[in-house]
């Protein structure tokens, strides 16, 4: 097996026809050496009975069907572990990144790179608040970690065998692949290319999400925001000897000062800090927790491989 393609899908049923059809036109080249895995993430629609309907016109796909909806990051991890190829090619099912690219990621990897990412350059039919919060992400997230993240990447990338080994090597349960693809290392470049308005479809990545995939990226990658409460006690601690100093001044002056807005102010503003400071300790204690519990990532019902349905497989990722 020379190339997989992995895609994670969760209510695609829509969006699957076109998706094998483009995939299959672009993996021409490589036909009789490649794999399509698609990974239905717990679809409530008719995605499975699409991928299964697809599995006629297309013998190469591979359908594995997750127990329940366990994530985007959790499903791709799923289909990556069921790739076999050298060089593994994902993207999402909504063909908002360009399978066409593929000849050209190639082409790279040619060359002698491991990992071959795609950079959007542009964005085209997203919302200008998703737009403005993933800007502000990645730059936030280059600042808080020690790894070098490129920005502005997704999931969508080719990489080989080697560079993929070593991401499936981590069993970490909160995966934010890109990057861990990063931190992986070896030789890695870009692709500048437009991201596509989704086909059809809404997207599965409503702000919650956003918001989690954003906390897991954070947490697994610095520990910053928990140096943060070192440094807000700093500031706190100036902010207190600013008071005292004022509260000596009116001493000496002997004003009369009622002092209500000085001290609601330290309490609200004290309080308000050490929240923020409890819930960082929180983010991370609950991410140990779940790390401890060490459960499977997730359990295939299904698989569709060759013929023959296997019913009721469970594994156990890393
Ligand atoms: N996805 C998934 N499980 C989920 C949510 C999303 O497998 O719980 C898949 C989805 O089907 C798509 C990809 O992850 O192939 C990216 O999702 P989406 O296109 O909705 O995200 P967006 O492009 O809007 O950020
Ligand atoms: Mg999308």
């Amino acid at each position: 097996m020379f190339l997989s393609i992995v895609v994670p899908c969760f209510n695609e049923a829509e969006s699957i026809p076109a998706l094998v059809h483009r995939l299959s036109a672009t993996i021409e080249p490589w036909r009789e050496w490649a794999e399509i895995i698609l990974v239905d993430d717990g679809s409530t629609d008719a995605t499975w009975a699409q991928i299964e309907a697809a599995r006629d016109i297309a013998p190469e796909l591979v359908g594995i069907r997750l127990s329940g909806n366990r994530g985007h990051q959790v499903a791709l991890t799923a289909g990556l572990e069921a790739a076999r190829g050298e060089r593994i090619f994902m993207l999402d099912a909504d063909l908002q990144d360009p399978p066409e690219l593929l000849p050209d990621m190639m082409h790279m990897m040619d060359r002698g790179y491991d990992v071959v990412y795609g950079r959007r350059a542009e964005r085209q039919g997203e919302s200008a608040f998703k737009k403005a919060t993933a800007w502000g992400f990645y730059r936030l997230l280059n600042m808080m970690t020690d790894v070098d993240i490129p920005k502005d990447t997704g999931d969508f990338r080719l990489v080989n065998r080697r560079a993929l080994d070593a991401v499936l090597s981590m069993p970490e349960k909160a995966r934010f692949m890109r990057g861990m693809f990063a931190w992986a290392g070896f030789d890695q470049i870009g692709i500048d290319y437009t991201r596509a308005a989704r086909e059809k479809g809404e997207t599965k990545y409503p702000f919650r999400a956003m918001l989690r995939l954003a906390l897991d990226a954070m947490t697994a990658f610095s520990t910053k925001p928990l140096r943060l409460a070192t440094r807000l006690s700093f500031f706190s601690l100036g902010v207190s000897f600013l008071m005292g100093l004022y509260v000596i001044g009116s001493l000496v002056a002997q004003h009369v000062v009622p002092g209500w807005a000085s001290v609601v102010l330290a309490v609200s503003f004290f309080s308000g800090v050490q929240l923020l400071t409890l819930g960082i300790l929180g983010e991370y204690v609950g991410r140990l927790y779940l790390e401890a519990k060490a459960r499977p990532l997730y359990f295939v019902s299904e698989e569709a491989r060759e013929g023959t349905p296997v019913k009721l497989r469970s594994r156990a990722a890393g």
